[in-house]
């Protein structure tokens, strides 16, 4: 008996290995450890399947030891694997790292270390006794190092009993640990909580303690503690919204009315359990029947429905039906960090069911959660997850929604797999016999291609929930406002109005820039010199608060300049703009304001970002600035105004999807104001101010913006109408790498012709010491699996040339 293993590797295919007599368990799905090179490395390879078949050419190794009593890995799964490496052209040992969470991957260069977590673990007079005291003693040790301590020659079984243990942890657990956010919650205390007892408190503070009464009056307001509805309130929500002081609940807990208590914050109380959803509007409700029709005959239904038009409400419908008799549900978000917002709401109403997956979770989480799926003991359950849910073990599949579905952080860029989650997740349904809902106020062109070409279902939500009107937005020309001397640093007198308007009826606005950092880069005033990364191709941007040059590439630091090295002229000034240049402004502009920033820099820690968007929402923050990040899903209800500071950058991008992406963004930034009552008003900042595309997002119109794209993408044969694939090649020597592309470039046209792109020389043509060139090849759409066969064959003919060997190379299929 062989057994077909994939590798945690990036070689292609699989290896065989024999199953030695007598060795029980070997099945496909399940990890085996398997000596591998010359050096009989150690790897923990996954099964794939088993054959009585033996090799033609080499004499197989054996298989040393089974590591899962069952299989962790299913046969969709699999068949998922295989589809991935298939479309994006690369390894299964590669998808499977990806697929796995890392602790699962395992092989003798795997770090381990004691789990620091475990405190008092007791004398081991064992083997596994003598690693941890090496462990101990050197921190941290490979697999292999602890293999010669414990005298094992195939240590893996011993090493993940250990890790399944939690006695040991592999090293990349201990990178980003993340820890719930706390939150202190004020309920009544036993003994006060009925009806009668809350009368008789109202009785006793209404003479003495009129401010006590006030706190105990908004907290019956907000916790609707009169009804059956759940009876506590966040400390700072309730704090604020009466505006008491700590001191005056402190008294009323002294005497016996609250209690307060921490708990992980977002996670509802038990009572919420499957709570039932608000009924629907009559807009929802047509637009549900709208998707039923469309999965009455599609696989996949595309839902266009507006910005706060109530998407998630009516998710939540579907999700419900299908998670009622025991089915799984897959929600996909974007970017999990940022929809902390969606998951509170969704944990309200659906509680134990939803189980949150993504990759900033600790591994050993992850790792549970899987092996929970894999043993089938998450039935009726709801998966919410960034892009890598989608390789969990799903038993019994029957929705995917993919919420957001145009967003580029779908798209995975390094390493490969270099897979588009959105795509994938139609395919993983597919393989369920599931049904894939798409949801966006601005779907990207290939989905509106799918929904007009009638391969997608499509249904449409265009009125904001509670017929909120859309903002209304305004464009306002930097050519004039400079010509007329009206601007005040990058703020025109517009924006500026619209922000004092906002902050003189005490409600909140959002700016957007989409480059972080104080100036991006500085100049010399004579001779226009620029300070460049010494290892990439980039011109630094400046960091104020850390007074520091940064290359936003390698991430290199660097001291600024003093003077110029080129002419040594002193006079340097920046030029451009960032995030935190635009926080300081603010700061002159308007002094009393309270300005916060949201941006990689600030967001480091997950406890930062929740901090910066709970102090939002509480009113604490009046003027959040922001990246891209401020664009997503955020749902507060007292922005009525946005800005966005420059649209030039987003719109004069080089990239054949600029102008799509710079509509989305506009559109979904705007989509942050006035989200309730109060209209919304948002201001774009251009110097190019008749831009075609800035007039559609003014006008919310999502289908022109389609047709006058779509025009030009098939006139120039881009998606949708074409498929695209980018071969990157980068190397330390230019002339090599030059080389590589020619030749690649010749044998390619030999196949496609005028349909390969290049080689060009990027914008950005040296990054991290190594020269860069690129090819587009544009696909069939019809052809576009033969097609990739022929690149892969050209690709292995002109890399088997020795002096292209060491060139390295990237293929993205589909690029975003
Ligand atoms: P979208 O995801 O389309 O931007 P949301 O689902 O966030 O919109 O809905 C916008 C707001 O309207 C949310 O605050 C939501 O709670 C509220 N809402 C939506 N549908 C309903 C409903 N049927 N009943 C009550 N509130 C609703
Ligand atoms: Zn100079
Ligand atoms: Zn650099």
């Amino acid at each position: 008996m062989y057994a077909e293993v994939i590798l945690p590797l990036a070689v292609p295919g699989c290896f065989t290995f024999g199953v030695p007599e007598g060795m029980g368990g070997v099945e496909p799905g399940v990890r085996v450890a398997v000596p591998f090179g010359r050096g009989g490395k150690l790897y923990g390879g996954l099964i794939r399947t088993l054959t009585e078949q033996a090799p033609a050419s080499a004499v197989p190794r054996d298989i040393l030891s089974v590591l899962d009593q069952a299989p962790i890995v299913t046969q969709p799964q699999l068949r998922l694997w295989e589809r991935i490496a298939e479309h994006y052209m690369c390894t299964l040992g590669e998808v499977m790292i990806a697929a796995l969470p890392g602790q699962m991957n395992l092989s003798s260069e795997t770090r381990i270390l004691v789990n620091p977590f475990v405190l008092d673990e007791p004398h081991r007079t064992d083997r596994a006794g003598l690693l941890i005291e090496a462990l101990v003693q050197r921190e941290a040790l490979s697999m292999k190092q602890a293999g010669e301590v414990m005298g094992l020659k195939d240590p893996m079984p011993a090493i993940k009993r250990l890790i399944d243990e939690g006695v040991v942890i592999v090293e990349e657990e201990l990178r980003d640990p993340w820890k719930p956010r706390m939150t202190t919650y004020v309920r009544l205390a036993p003994g006060s909580d009925h009806e009668e007892a809350l009368h008789q408190w109202f009785d006793k503070l209404e003479s003495k303690a009129p401010k006590q009464l006030h706190l105990l009056m908004r907290f019956v307001e907000l916790s609707r503690c009169m009804s059956d509805a759940p009876v506590e309130v966040e400390r700072n929500r309730l704090l604020h919204a009466s505006g008491a002081s700590s001191a005056t609940l402190k008294q009323l807990v002294e005497k016996g009315l609250f209690e307060t208590y921490e708990r992980e914050a977002g996670v509802p109380a038990a009572s919420r359990i499957d709570a039932p959803g608000p009924p629907l509007s009559p807009a929802q409700l047509a637009a549900l029947e709208q998707v039923r029709e469309g999965f009455r005959e599609k696989e996949v239904v595309l839902l266009r429905g507006v910005t706060s038009s109530g998407k998630t409400e009516l998710y939540a419908t579907l999700i419900n039906e299908a998670v009622r008799d025991g089915g799984q549900v897959l929600y996909l978000l974007p970017e999990i960090a940022l929809t902390t917002q969606v998951i509170e709401r969704l944990r309200a109403r659906f509680g134990e069911r939803i189980a949150v997956f993504h990759s900033r979770m600790p591994p050993h989480e992850r790792a549970e959660l899987w092996m929970r799926m894999a043993s089938r003991q998450m039935a009726s359950s709801i998966i919410v997850g960034a892009r890598s849910a989608l390789f969990l073990p799903f038993a019994d599949l029957r929705l995917v929604v993919v919420d957001e579905e145009h967003d580029p952080s779908y798209k995975q860029h390094d390493p490969a797999p270099r897979y588009n989650a959105r795509d994938m997740a139609v395919v993983l349904a597919g393989l369920h016999g599931a049904k894939t809902l798409l949801g966006s106020a601005t779907p990207c062109l290939e989905s509106l291609y799918n929904a007009r070409s009638g391969k997608y279902g499509y249904a449409e939500l265009l009125t904001r929930y509670g017929d909120v009107a859309m903002p209304g937005i305004s464009i306002v020309d930097l050519r004039d406002a400079q010509r007329r001397r009206s601007m005040r640093g990058h703020f025109s007198q517009t924006l500026i109005d619209a922000i004092q308007g906002a902050l003189a009826k005490r409600e909140q606005a959002i700016l957007f820039q989409n480059r972080r950092g104080y100036v991006p880069v500085w100049q010399c005033e004579s001779c226009a010199w620029v300070p460049n990364c010494d290892h990439c191709d980039v011109s630094l941007t400046y960091h104020k608060s850390l007074h520091q040059l940064r290359c936003h590439y390698c991430g290199r630091t660097y001291p600024p300049p003093v003077h110029c090295p080129q002419c040594a002229s002193n006079r340097l000034r920046m030029i451009g703009f960032g995030t935190e240049k635009i926080e300081e402004e603010l700061g002159l502009l308007f002094p009393e304001a309270r300005v916060a920033r949201m941006d990689q820099d600030t967001t480091r820690g997950r406890q930062a970002l929740d901090r910066i968007l709970t102090g939002f929402a509480q009113g604490a923050i009046d003027i959040l600035v922001g990246t891209q990040m401020v664009t997503k899903g955020l749902d507060f209800d007292h922005v009525s105004t946005v800005g966005i500071l420059s649209a030039d950058s987003l719109l004069r991008f080089p990239d054949f999807r600029a102008h799509e992406r710079a509509f989305q963004l506009m559109a979904q930034v705007a989509g942050r104001s006035g989200r309730r009552e109060k209209p919304g008003h948002v201001v774009i900042q251009a110097f190019d101010a008749r831009n075609a595309v800035l007039d559609l997002v003014t006008r919310h119109d999502v289908e022109g913006f389609y047709s006058r794209e779509a025009e030009h993408r098939r006139a120039h044969g881009y998606p949708p109408f074409m498929r695209l694939l980018s071969v990157t090649l980068r190397h330390r020597q230019e002339e090599r790498v030059a080389a590589a592309a020619a030749s690649l470039a010749m044998v390619l046209r030999e196949g496609l012709g005028e349909r390969v792109l290049g080689p060009d020389i990027p914008a950005v043509a040296w990054v991290k010491d190594r020269h860069i060139r690129n090819l587009l090849v544009k696909l069939r759409r019809s052809a576009h699996a033969e097609e990739k066969r022929f690149v892969r064959e050209a690709i292995d003919r002109v890399f088997a040339q020795p002096e292209h060997r060491a060139v390295q190379l990237i293929i993205d299929v589909d690029p975003m």
